[in-house]
């Protein structure tokens, strides 16, 4: 405690103002205060663009789309001969 009483004194001594600032990652909404006028990354996340909101969702695992099952339609000699067939 004594040392942080010692450390508070000094700086109201020297006058001078720790102008700190307050960012909030948009990222993942951590908060963290910084001597910088803009810090490189958040600390939290190490994202470089906390301060721009993601644009994207966040990318969904997506399954693949099973392969649609050959059937006789997809076959154009097929469809001609039902074409043929019909009319
Ligand atoms: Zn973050």
């Amino acid at each position: 405690m004594d040392g942080i009483d010692k450390l508070t004194r000094h700086i109201y001594n020297e006058g001078m103002t720790l102008k700190v600032y307050v960012y909030q990652c948009k990222r993942c909404q951590h908060e963290w205060p910084s001597k910088l006028a803009r810090p490189h990354i958040c600390p939290k996340c190490k994202s470089p663009y906390y301060d721009t909101p993601r644009t994207r969702p966040p990318r969904a695992k997506v399954k693949p789309e099973p392969a649609p099952a050959l059937d006789d339609s997809f076959n154009p000699i097929v469809k001609i001969a039902r074409e043929l067939q019909d009319g």
